[in-house]
């Protein structure tokens, strides 16, 4: 029924537009406000309006069978996007956790067969169904917490038969669950054991069997480009490769040490670059210059204990669009939470609840080349919202989820219980 009004939030306190359809960066990226007595209405998946109450309800008509849904005492934020994590996985790591916290390095725990090999292990032991079932419990969680839009990378297969497993997972649970999944090939995010010390060999493997068997399945192609992973020059050969097969480059660069990634980032136009936490002044005008998405990562800096954080105040000074995403994985990646991640935004790494927001929002999804129809409360865009109880910085309380209901292609697809 294209046209006829189906649903309206109306005497909202705050409605957050975050309005755009590129990339917020520089003063702009903070540079927006709430609509006091905010409504929308949507047409089916399509937001139709957009306004004051009052605004609204003067351009559109609703119907008997329009839901209409007050507001007050409530704001609305668009749907959250996630544009970074490892959701895919089997097995469970967090008896490693407390040994961490004892003390023990990552060297020490991998040594005695932990780390990403147990989840590469596990992983290559799952059938299809027990990893979708694994990844489905953690995708309702992140949906309570508003994501409505998460990438979800291969990566812990490393064979060419366990990466094309993990990607088939990712494409059946995009279509049986309320949350839209974008597919990203990452058979380098590791060198398994098979291939240790013949990096060479695996690389090859990834761009000759692996990245040719991902074609089709995966939208973007990412890699590890780090100390002690993949070098600059490999990371270009294999996102180069994944181009000529229709992927979209994507990076993980300088996170454990300033290591080359936002060079590569340049080379090969990657969308995003992830994690930036030793990014420096060289790599910061790379992605300044070329326009590529910096995606901050601090709930992983915090779970890692790294120290640090990546310098967003820096990034967005230098015009640097900003996104946010949690890094959901087996080992540092502990929350499945959004609104976590915008807490440590603003609280560790100096950013404004506004800047938290449109990284949360349309920076993620211009990360994730989705923003000519999401990230955003306006019309034409599909309605994918958060409904928050009060003020919508009331999201920065971490664990008093004041999350009332989400939103997802115009229809709610959760309600707090
Ligand atoms: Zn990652």
């Amino acid at each position: 029924m294209p046209g006829v009004t189906t649903l309206v939030i109306e005497h909202l306190d705050e409605l957050w537009p975050v309005a755009g359809k590129a990339p917020r960066s520089g003063p702009d990226q903070g540079n927006h406000a709430p609509i006091l007595d905010g409504a929308v209405a949507c047409a089916g998946a399509a937001i139709v309006a957009v306004g004051t109450t009052a605004e609204v309800r003067q351009a559109v008509q609703t119907i008997a069978a329009t839901t209409i849904i007050d507001g007050r005492g409530r704001s609305l934020v668009p749907g959250l996007v996630d544009g970074h994590t490892h959701v895919v996985y089997a097995g469970d790591r967090r008896d490693e956790l407390r040994r961490r916290l004892a003390g023990a390095t990552y060297a020490e725990i991998a040594a005695s067969g932990g780390g990403i090999l147990s989840t590469v292990r596990a992983t290559r032991a799952a059938s299809e169904q027990e990893l979708a079932e694994q990844t489905r419990a953690r995708l309702v969680e992140m949906l309570a917490a508003g994501s409505t839009t998460v990438e979800a990378k291969s990566g812990y297969g490393l064979d060419v038969d366990a990466e094309v497993r993990m990607l088939r997972v990712i494409a059946a649970l995009n279509d049986e669950q309320p949350i839209e999944l974008a597919a990203t090939f990452m058979g380098a995010h590791e060198v398994p054991p098979e291939y240790r010390g013949r990096q060479q060999d695996y690389v090859a493997l990834v761009i000759d069997r692996m990245i040719p068997a991902a074609a089709g399945l995966a939208e973007w192609c990412d890699v590890f480009c780090d100390r002690g992973f993949f070098t600059p020059e490999e990371s270009v050969s294999i996102l180069e490769a994944g181009k000529r097969a229709g992927m979209k480059p994507r990076i993980h660069a300088d996170e454990l040490a300033a290591s080359g990634g936002p060079g590569v980032a340049a080379q090969v136009g990657a969308r995003s670059a992830d994690h930036l936490v030793q990014v420096t002044s060289e790599g910061i005008a790379d992605l300044a210059r070329t326009g590529t998405v910096a995606t901050l990562l601090p709930a992983a800096a915090f779970f890692l204990k790294l120290g640090r954080f990546a310098p967003a105040r820096d990034l967005i000074h230098a015009g640097v669009p900003v996104a946010l995403a949690t890094d959901v994985n087996p080992g540092g990646g502990l929350s499945p939470s959004m609104p976590f991640v915008m807490s440590l935004a603003c609280f560790a790494m100096g950013m404004t609840f506004e800047e938290a927001l449109a990284a949360a929002t349309i920076n993620g999804a211009v990360s994730l080349d989705r923003h000519d129809r999401i990230g955003s409360l306006e019309p034409g865009k599909q309605f994918d919202a958060v409904l928050v109880d009060g003020p919508a910085v009331n999201l920065l309380r971490v664990n008093a989820a004041p999350i009332a209901a989400v939103f997802k292609k115009g229809l709610q697809v959760h309600a707090r219980r």
